[in-house]
């Protein structure tokens, strides 16, 4: 399984910024064994897919709502950021979670939406750190995909990132024994049953304070399939060099 290496620019980059950001991570892709992403704010996302239209850098969204259109004021649809250039969207992020109130149902319906208008949607889970400390990781990220998964995600492609809330920005990560326990118990969730090989397919990506100096360690776990990187992915250097560290990981699947 190629790895995906999706970079989180959250609310950050202005035109002038944003656009030398994904220039240099274009410019340093060359020889990247990983697929790369980068999900701008949704007023660059037009600018930096022109930009990186030609390069294997891919665009994605941060999020959707989950009507195509309508009287939404301040949403974008799936398919305006399918036509704006992007192929990937960000969904049930912690952050959307906790400041938009967003639903397990809700963030099903987005990645109904992405999937109908063509996107893949990267859908997050993740435990708070009360929830991991009460020993309930497993049980609230099973519950998670239960609820944000629709049917058919696995057989179309969807990605899953396993974002634990108190890793994000912090700086501290789970164990490296604790994030292979994690993947694997999702990946379970996602053979069990009818989706199978499908699901033995679909990409678990780590995300959490994933840098430079943690990424190897972190991309060689079993299950890991990848990273999605909030902070790191501001400074194309780091964000390149996380990326050289999932090429580097031992044999994958
Ligand atoms: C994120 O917000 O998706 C994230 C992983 O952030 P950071 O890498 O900064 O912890």
């Amino acid at each position: 399984m190629r790895p995906l290496i999706a970079g989180n620019w959250k609310m950050h980059g202005l035109r002038a910024e944003g656009l030398a950001l994904a220039r240099a991570v274009a410019a340093g892709a060359g020889g990247v064994a990983a697929e790369l992403l980068v999900c701008p704010p949704a007023t660059l996302i037009a600018a930096v897919a022109e930009a990186l239209a030609g390069t294997p850098v891919a665009v994605g969204g941060q999020d959707c709502h989950e009507r195509e259109k309508g009287p939404h004021t301040g949403d974008v649809s799936a398919p305006m950021l399918a036509d704006a250039g992007a192929r990937y969207v960000i969904l049930g992020h912690s952050e959307r979670r906790a400041e938009h109130g967003e639903t397990d149902a809700q963030v099903r319906a987005k990645a109904m939406a992405a999937l109908a208008a063509g996107l893949t949607p990267i859908v997050c889970v993740g435990e708070s750190e009360a929830q991991r400390l009460a020993g309930e990781a497993e049980p609230v990220v099973a519950r998670q995909l239960a609820g944000s998964l629709p049917e058919d995600f696995a057989v179309q492609g969807g990605v899953v990132a396993y974002e634990p809330v108190w890793a994000i920005g912090t700086g501290r990560t789970p164990t490296e024994t604790d994030i292979a326990a994690m993947h694997g118990a999702i990946r379970a969730q996602l053979t069990r049953g009818t989706g199978g090989p499908a699901g033995a397919r679909v990409r678990i990506l780590y995300g959490g304070s994933v840098k430079p100096g943690n990424a190897a360690a972190i991309l060689s776990q079993p299950d890991v399939d990848g990273a999605l990187v909030g902070g790191a992915s501001l400074v194309a250097a780091d964000f390149l060099a996380i990326a050289a560290a999932a090429g580097a990981s031992p044999a994958r699947r």
